[in-house]
């Protein structure tokens, strides 16, 4: 895939924003295959070796394994590879499959099969930074929106209201 194909599949969400931030994304696009931001390899190396199979090699975590089930504070959920925030702990229900869930995704910060549908599968979604498998959204989720994101929650880190994220590792 070349660059120009790579950016008609991303569509208009964060296009700008990959290109702004990191002269990379096309080399790591076509080398690692993932999607934009850093190479698979150099993930390798930064996550936990289960982070990274969820994240970069599609792998799913066993349900109710993941301790986010059970966090209900007020805060952010944030992916564990990129740090970028992806869900507001207001948008979390207990879906009762044994994944951490969510009604909504803060605006911009994952891409579906619209954004990607060249490089993933419908139902998946992706972080917009780091390109990592977040999970799979349905629509059998609770008002508002009707959605259910249902997210692997080793790809997450809860970050307490009034914490201070880690900054973007992109
Ligand atoms: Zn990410």
């Amino acid at each position: 895939m070349d660059r120009k194909q790579f950016l008609a599949g991303l569509g208009g969400i964060g296009a700008a924003s990959f290109l702004g931030m990191r002269s990379t994304s096309a080399q790591s696009a076509r080398g690692d295959a993932h999607g934009p931001g850093k190479p698979k390899s150099e993930w390798k190396k930064l996550l936990p070796a289960a982070a990274y199979a969820v994240l970069f090699e599609e792998d799913t975590e066993r349900s109710f394994t993941s301790p986010l089930n059970d966090e209900h504070r007020p805060g952010t959920f944030i992916c564990a590879a990129c740090f970028q925030p992806l869900f507001d702990a207001r948008a979390k229900f207990d879906s009762g499959t044994g994944w951490p869930s969510f009604y909504e995704a803060l605006p911009g910060r994952i891409a579906t099969k619209r954004d990607f549908r060249l490089i993933w599968p419908r139902a998946e979604y992706h972080c917009t930074v780091c390109g990592g498998h977040q999970g799979h959204v349905f629509d059998d989720g609770p008002a508002p929106t009707g959605k259910r994101y249902c997210n692997n929650g080793v790809a997450l880190r809860f970050i307490p209201a009034g914490e201070a994220p880690p900054p973007l590792r992109a």
